[in-house]
C-alpha cells in the first residue's frame, strides 16, 4: 500500500467500512500521528445526544435480556464475520489513526474477530451452580441475569479491541451497550460501529440502540459514568482517569470494571536462556513504541548475566527500525502526540538528574516533520528503584537495575502500585514457581519466559491492585457483566420455620 496521502487514504478507507460522509465534518481535527495531518473532522456528540443513546440502549435492553443468549450469540457471530470480510481495512485505519505498524493495526481487529468467537461459544455456557440445600424437599440454583446498559470508555492506544472485549460479552449476557471512544481515535470507532449496524441489518431484528457510539471527551465520559442508568461502567485508561470514574460510579451504588495503567517488570535469573530474553524484553519494551497499557518498563537483572545481556540490549535500542508505521521492518512507530514526547523527556531528565545513564531518548525524524513526534527507545540503568521509575510514562522507557536476590527483586516487582503485567526469565524451576506463587509476582498476568506484553483473549486481562481489579475478555470475566440470582424452590407441601416459631393460621 502507499505511504502518501494519509487524509485521502482514510477518507476511502471511512467509506469502504460503511461510515456516512456527513459524521465526519463539523467536529474538532483528528490527526494521524504518522505524519500530524488531519484525517477527518467527526462532529461531537452534546449532553442530549447522549442522554438520546442511553434512552434508546434502556428501552433495547427490555427486547434484547427477552432473546434467548444463543441467538445473542449469532449476532455477534455475524459481526465477527463483518469484521473477517473488513480486517484489511480497518487494520490499516487504526494504522492511520494510532500510529501503530501494521502488523499490529490487523493484530488488534483479529483480537476483536476471536473475542466474538469466545462470546459466541459463551452464549450457549451461561451457566449457574445447583447449590445443596439444607431443606427438605427444596432445590436452589444460581441463575445469571444481565444488567442493563453498559457503558464503555476506551483509551487511544487499543482503540477497537477494548470495546470488542467488552461489548461481545456485554451483548450475548443480554445488555445493551453505549461507547465513548478516545478522543484521540474516534474514526476507527466509528467504523466498529458501521460494522456492527452491518451485522445488526443482517441479524433482522436487533433492536434499535442496542449498540451505539458517542464522540466527545472527558466531559462526555463524566456524563456517561453519572448516569444512573448505566449499570456497569467499564472504563480503560490512565489510573488518574480510573481514581476519577471509580469513586463517582460508587457513589451511585453502580459497578464498574475499571482497566489501568501498567508499570510492569521483568526479572532476569542466571540460568535464563539470554537470546530468548533479549528478544522478549526488546520487544515488550519497545513495541508499540512503549504504549501498551502491558509495555516492559523495569527489568531486575542479575550481576551474573548484567554484562552480557546489556550491551546486547543496548545494541538492539541502537539498532532498531524507528518511523513510519506503514513501512515494512518498523517496529517503533510514532508517539501519539506531543505531550506524550514532553511527558517522556519530562521522565528521562528526572532519571538523569537522579544519576541514571540513560541512552536513547532523542527525537527522531520521521515523515511528518514538526507535527509527528518519533523518539528513540530510552534505556535508563539505574543504581536505586525510585523516582520515574515508580511510574508509568507511556512512552518507550526501559529502566533496568541490577538486582541478585530473587526474593529482592520480586519484592520490587511487587513494590509499584499499578501491578498489571511481570515476568520471569529462568530455566530454574524452583525460581519460576515462587516467581507463581502465593508468595511471587502480585500482579494480574504473570508470566514464565514470555515478555509481560500482550495477553490473549481466553484469559482475563485487566489488572489487580491500583489498577482497580477489573478482568475483561476470557475465563470467567463474563461474570461482571451480569448479576446472580440465587433462586429455591420448594417443592414439598411444607415449610421449614426456625425450632420453635408457631404461626395460628385457620
Ligand atoms: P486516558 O486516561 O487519558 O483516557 C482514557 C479514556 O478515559 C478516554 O476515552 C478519556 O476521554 C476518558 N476519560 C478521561 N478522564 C475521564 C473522566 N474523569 N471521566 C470519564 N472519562 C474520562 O488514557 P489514554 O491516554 O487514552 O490511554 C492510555 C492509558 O490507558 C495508559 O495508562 C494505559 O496503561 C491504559 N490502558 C490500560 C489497559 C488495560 O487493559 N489495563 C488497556 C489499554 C490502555
Amino acid at each position: 500500500m502507499t505511504t502518501e496521502g494519509a487524509p485521502a487514504e482514510a477518507q476511502a478507507l471511512l467509506a469502504a467500512l460503511g461510515v456516512p460522509a456527513e459524521r465526519l465534518v463539523g467536529g474538532p481535527a483528528t490527526r494521524t500521528p504518522i505524519t500530524g495531518e488531519t484525517l477527518a473532522e467527526p462532529r461531537l456528540a452534546d449532553a442530549p445526544a447522549l442522554d438520546a443513546a442511553i434512552g434508546r440502549a434502556s428501552a433495547a435492553f427490555e427486547n434484547w435480556r427477552e432473546v434467548p443468549a444463543p441467538r445473542r450469540g449469532e449476532l455477534v457471530r455475524l459481526f465477527g464475520e463483518e469484521l473477517r470480510r473488513s480486517k484489511a481495512e480497518l487494520g490499516r485505519l487504526v494504522t492511520l489513526e494510532a500510529g501503530k505498524i501494521v502488523s499490529e493495526g490487523l493484530g488488534e481487529v483479529q483480537e476483536m474477530i476471536d473475542v466474538c468467537d469466545f462470546a459466541v461459544g459463551l452464549s450457549r455456557q451461561l451457566y449457574g451452580l445447583t447449590i445443596a440445600t439444607e431443606r427438605p424437599d427444596h432445590r436452589m440454583m444460581e441463575t445469571w441475569r444481565p444488567l442493563g446498559v453498559v457503558g464503555v470508555i476506551s483509551a487511544f492506544n487499543f482503540p477497537v479491541a477494548v470495546w470488542a472485549w467488552n461489548a461481545a460479552l456485554a451483548l450475548v449476557c443480554g445488555n445493551a451497550v453505549v461507547w465513548k471512544p478516545s478522543e484521540k481515535t474516534p474514526l476507527t470507532a466509528l467504523a466498529t460501529q458501521a460494522l456492527f449496524e452491518r451485522a445488526a441489518a443482517e441479524f433482522g431484528d436487533a433492536p434499535d440502540g442496542l449498540s451505539s457510539v458517542a464522540l466527545g471527551g472527558r466531559d462526555l465520559g463524566e456524563r456517561l459514568v453519572d448516569d444512573a442508568r448505566v449499570a456497569l461502567v467499564s472504563a480503560t485508561g490512565s489510573t488518574a482517569m480510573g481514581r476519577a470514574v471509580g469513586p463517582r460510579v460508587a457513589a451511585r451504588f453502580g459497578r464498574s470494571l475499571l482497566e489501568l495503567g501498567g508499570n510492569n517488570a521483568a526479572i532476569v535469573r542466571p540460568s535464563a536462556d539470554l537470546d530468548l530474553t533479549l528478544r522478549a524484553v526488546a520487544f515488550s519494551a519497545m513495541g508499540t513504541a512503549g504504549q501498551r497499557c502491558t509495555t516492559l518498563r523495569r527489568l531486575f537483572v542479575h550481576g551474573e548475566v548484567y554484562d552480557s545481556l546489556l550491551p546486547r540490549l543496548r545494541q538492539a535500542y541502537a539498532s532498531v527500525a524507528i518511523g513510519d508505521p506503514r513501512e515494512p521492518g518498523v517496529l517503533v512507530g510514532p508517539l501519539i502526540d506531543g505531550d506524550a514526547f514532553s511527558a517522556m523527556g519530562r521522565a528521562l531528565e528526572r532519571a538523569r538528574l537522579a544519576g541514571a545513564t540513560v541512552s536513547g531518548g532523542e527525537r527522531v525524524e520521521g515523515p511528518g516533520g514538526a507535527e509527528a513526534f518519533y523518539v528513540r527507545p530510552a534505556l535508563v540503568e539505574i543504581a536505586e528503584h525510585a523516582g520515574p521509575a515508580l511510574e508509568e510514562t507511556f512512552a518507550p522507557i526501559l529502566y533496568v537495575l541490577r538486582c541478585d536476590d530473587l526474593d529482592e527483586a520480586i519484592a520490587l516487582n511487587n513494590a509499584v502500585p499499578q501491578g498489571l503485567a511481570s515476568a520471569i526469565f529462568t530455566n530454574d524451576l524452583r525460581e519460576a514457581e515462587r516467581f507463581l506463587s502465593a508468595r511471587g509476582s502480585d500482579c494480574g498476568i504473570v508470566n514464565v519466559n514470555i515478555g509481560p506484553s500482550g495477553a490473549e483473549i481466553g484469559g482475563a486481562f485487566g489488572g489487580e491492585k491500583e489498577t482497580g481489579g477489573g478482568r475483561e475478555s476470557g475465563s470467567d470475566s463474563w461474570k461482571a457483566y451480569m448479576r446472580r440470582a440465587t433462586n429455591t424452590v420448594n417443592y414439598g407441601a411444607t415449610l421449614p420455620l426456625a425450632q420453635g416459631v408457631r404461626f395460628d393460621i385457620d
